[in-house]
């Protein structure tokens, strides 16, 4: 289990754990929708893993009103790309009601110990629920997920009221879920 320490600001396309800047992603991707309003959804993070690189994005056209809160509302969207997938920076859509990326992107520090930073999240370990459990299942094996990283409410990044962001992967589908408490 790891520690994400606030490390100051950082590049757009910095290749280690941020919040904010632009998604590293495999060529032809697509920039997510959100399946409720329609609006580009909004980057938040890119989290490189043992087993992959995660990139997550929640909707923040209204926040409040989509349920980004949910795994499986379709108004947040989590990948997990390969190990050795090639990855570029994607371009933000340009949609001048719904903010696609964070105002500032944000280095994190992996530490297996706090040293005065502030901490903005962390890798492995146990979700530590606010709320009741919400083991997302997978939609490829219909197995629960295993718990990847995560994510605190800060100046950034908004989960409702002091809330906290879980990313959850499946390690043999590839794929990956956000959800968030409060
Ligand atoms: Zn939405
Ligand atoms: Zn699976």
């Amino acid at each position: 289990m790891h520690l994400l320490l606030h490390d100051g600001p950082t590049a757009a396309d910095a290749p280690g754990p941020r919040t904010g800047g632009l998604p590293l992603v495999p060529a032809g991707f697509t920039w997510p929708h959100c399946d409720e309003c329609g609006s580009p959804l909004k980057f938040i993070a890119h989290l490189p893993l043992d087993h992959g690189t995660a990139a997550v994005f929640l909707c923040d056209f209204d926040p409040g009103a989509c349920s980004g809160w949910d795994a499986d509302g379709g108004a947040n969207r989590a990948y997990l790309f390969p190990p050795g997938t090639p990855l570029l920076p994607a371009p933000a859509p340009d949609d001048s009601d719904a903010p696609t990326l964070l105002p500032t992107a944000t280095a994190l520090h992996p530490a297996t110990t706090p040293d005065g930073r502030p901490g903005v999240g962390r890798l492995g370990g146990t979700p530590d629920w606010i709320q009741d459990p919400e083991t997302p299942t997978c939609p490829g094996c219909a197995t629960p997920m295993a718990f990847a990283a995560e994510l605190e409410d800060d100046t950034d990044l908004n989960f409702g009221d002091s809330g906290r962001g879980y990313l959850f992967t499946c390690r043999p589908c590839t794929r990956a879920a956000f959800l968030w408490q409060c």
